[in-house]
Formats: structure tokens, sequence, C-alpha cells
């Protein structure tokens, strides 16, 4: 097993980069601390001294990426037999039947797993929406929280529920649901014990109830107001496909943004995974309020659900950031490999002109860290975090490629050599520091057969 990183130099110059993502630093970045604090230009020397040199010459150096979407405990259901080829509440449906085992060490590597598959990606941020608190899995955001710290990630955990079963005319059987006062109880109870609004913070915490329809109007009401008491963001699944503009309809007598607003959440503290299905005023209205929209091309294209309009809600007002959206409906946790799956469908959207890796990658970095509330990440610029990904083009896939940024997303860049957090390495030569990954696997993949296996 490797060994924990030790606290970085004082002033560490990441020197003379192959490429970077961020203005006047062709000469590389000095890291002090935690921090960013000099953007050195080409061919430049540090203003001041530096404890440490690392040469960057192999490397293309981007902003970490910043997840805004996933649910980790789906990588127990990878391509499941019951699963594939559905598209999202037949998809639901049958694994409801199934996510109600999982236990809490299954979760515990299940969250190892995909913060690490983040990790390797260039992933310095991990989103995730947990929202299946069964039997035994009462205390689901403590484990996350302590993967999250135990790899070393920075992390932005949102407490989910469901407190609306099929019984009341939603969608989850009764066994994964929670009443409200216990959901809010628990959200009161991580909020406290977890959630650092201070910039610079390792971990946050976000409210999310599954989606509106799988919850009271009173829990999305009181947790929009537990939101603004704690000073914390509020995230839920809205627009992912027309099925769902229906049974609004149906439920409620109205489509979802109208909901939204009922309940008290357009405004500036939420943030939306997919944002598909809006029609042009809803897309204004959005902007005009601030919602954030995370973007989830893998497993919208996965699920058939359909195309984010990012420009339309970018244009608008709203910040726009990436997800990879959970392990069943991805099926991977891959953020570099969604970077490129965002330029091609947007592409396919917009036209080959209107769409570029400097967009796509936009998103994933200062775009995601807009939808979590956040100006403290996400640029590569004296005063935000040392967050950083470092890729090589050493691979086959990039022989013969010329602009390096570019390359990254069009070749299909999968695997960063070096990321840093906070201004520590937490990946050394495409390896995560203190996770032996083979053994990762094994015990991962042993629990998912026996809870899963046998469908
Ligand atoms: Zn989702």
């Amino acid at each position: 097993m490797a060994e924990a990183a030790e606290p970085g130099p004082r002033r560490l110059w990441i020197r003379d980069p192959r490429a970077i993502l961020a203005e006047g630093a062709g000469g590389g970045i000095v890291v002090a601390g935690t921090r960013i604090v000099e953007c050195v230009a080409a061919g430049a020397k540090p203003a001041g001294p530096v404890d440490e040199t690392f040469d960057a010459s192999r490397h293309v150096v981007i902003p970490g990426l910043i997840n805004t979407h996933h649910h980790a405990f789906q990588t127990l259901t990878r391509a499941h037999p019951l699963a594939i080829n559905k598209p999202l509440f037949p998809w639901l449906k049958a694994l409801y039947t199934v996510w109600g085992r999982i236990t809490p060490e299954a979760f515990r590597l299940a969250t190892r797993v995909a913060l690490t598959e983040l990790l390797l990606s260039g992933c310095t941020t991990a989103g995730d929406h947990h929202y299946l608190f069964p039997k035994g899995l009462e205390e689901s955001v403590d484990i996350q929280v302590a993967e999250a710290r135990d790899l070393g990630i920075r992390a932005a955990i949102t407490r989910g529920s469901m407190s609306l079963s099929d019984r009341e005319g939603g969608l989850p059987p009764e066994s994964l649901t929670q009443d409200d006062d216990t959901i809010l109880a628990d959200c009161e109870r991580v909020l406290n014990l977890f959630h650092d609004p201070a910039p610079g913070a390792t971990v946050q915490i976000g409210l999310a109830p599954c989606s509106p329809f799988a919850v009271t109007q009173r829990l999305m009401r009181e947790s929009a107001e537990l939101a603004a008491r704690h000073g914390c963001r509020l995230h839920t699944h809205l627009g992912e496909t027309l099925d769902e503009d229906s049974y609004c309809q149906s439920m409620f007598g109205c489509r979802p943004v109208d909901y939204l607003e009922e309940v008290g959440w357009l405004n500036d503290r939420v943030w939306l995974a997919h944002g598909i299905h809006f029609n042009d005023a809803e897309v204004a209205r959005l902007g005009k309020a601030g919602v954030g929209i995370c973007h989830c091309p893998t497993s919208n294209m996965t699920l058939a659900s359909g195309r984010c309009r990012t420009c339309e809600l970018e244009a608008a007002g709203s910040p726009v950031g990436l997800g990879v959206d959970g392990s069943a409906s991805n099926d991977s946790s891959n953020l570099m490999e969604g970077v490129r799956h965002a330029l091609m469908i947007n592409r396919l959207t917009y036209g080959a002109e209107a769409v570029t890796h400097r967009d796509v990658l936009r998103w994933a970095t200062e775009g995601s860290a807009a939808c979590l509330g956040r100006s403290d990440i996400g640029r590569i610029e004296p005063g935000r975090e040392a967050d950083l990904a470092l890729f090589t083009l050493e691979e086959l896939r990039f022989s013969g490629a010329h602009d390096p940024l570019a390359a990254l997303v069009l070749c299909g860049a999968t695997r960063a050599d070096r990321v840093m957090v906070a201004g520590r390495w937490r990946v050394i030569d495409g390896q995560p520091l203190g996770v032996d990954t083979g053994m990762l696997r094994e015990a991962h993949s042993r629990l998912a057969l026996d809870l899963f296996g046998g469908a």
C-alpha cells in the first residue's frame, strides 16, 4: 500500500507546464499551503523564493474538475441485467427493488470506489447526491464524509431524501422512504456535524430531496428554510424526462418549474441535476433566478433522456456545471470522459463551432464551482485553492496531437497523472495515494455480486 502524502512544502513552483488552462501562467504557478499564490509568466521566474520545484514540462495542467451530481451507491449495480436498455422510470423501478439490500460496508466501499474513480479522472471536488436511507443505512452521510476525508478529495455531499412511497403516489417502495420529521432531524444533524461554509472548506453539506415528486410539499419547503438558516445549497433532480412533465401535471396540475417556484426553490441557492425539458420561458425564469444546472451528458445519452439546453441556460444567467450522474446510468464515474461527452452532444445540438473544448472544460470547473456556490475553487489564479489536475499526453491515443488542451478533450484523456487537492498531491504517477485499487476492486465487486448477483 502506498504511503499517504506528507503536507506540501511552504512554496512549491509547478514550473513550465507543457500547457496550462490559466491566464498568464505559461511559466507555471506557485502553491503555498492550500492555495495558489502566484501565476508565473512564460519564461519568467516566481517573484519570491521557492522551497521546491516540480517540473511540469510533460504535463497539461487544468483546474481540478468538479463533479456536481453522482450517486456513489450505484457503483454496486453497474450494467445490471434488470436495468440495462431501459429509460428512466422503468430503470428506477427495477433498481429500487434491489437497492434496499445495500449494507453499510457495501455503501462504504461503493463510495470509496466512486470517489477514487473521480479522483483518478482529474476530479478534485466530488459531489454526491445520496437519497437511500433504508434500515441500517441511516448514517450514510457520515460514511461518505469519512471516506472523502480519508481519500483527501474535497466533497459536496448532499443529504437526499424520499418521503412519498408508491402507496402515496410516489415512485419508490415504502421500505426506501423515511418520514419528513426523521429526514429533517437528520438534515439538521449532518449540517451541524459536517457543513463548513467557509472558503477553502473540504466538506460541505447540501440538502437534496431526490426529486420534488419523491417527497412531500412540506419537505420541499422546510428543506429550503433549513438550507437558508444553515447557509447551505439545495439540490434535486428536475427536467430529466418527459415522463416527469406528465407526472407533475397529473399530480400537481402544473409543470415542474412552476412547482419548484411554488415550494420556494426558484433562487440562486439551488442547482438542479439534468435540467433538460424546459421551454423558453422556463429557461428565462431559471436564468433570472440564478438556478444552477448540472448537465449530465453521459447519463442523458445512456438513458436517452434528451439534450440539456446548456447554451440557452448559460446565456439566460444559470451557472452550468457537469456531473457524471450515478454509476448505474453512466456506468462509470469518470468526469474527464463526461467532459468529452459534453463536447459531443452539445455540438450535435448547437453545431461544431458553437461549443469548444474550452467551453466544456469551463463547465466542468468554473461552472460546476458556481453551481456549488463556491468562488474559491474552479480556476487557476492567485487566491484560489490549489486544486489541480495534471495530464500527460503519452498514451498512443495522443500521438500526433498538436494543441495540448484540445487534445485532452478531443483525443479522450481519461486518467490524470497527478492530482492535487488543497495543495497536497493525492494522485502520483496515475496512482491514488493510500488506496490499493486492486484490493478495493476485489472487495467491492465481491460484495456487489453477493448482494445483487442473483438479481
Ligand atoms: Zn441522478
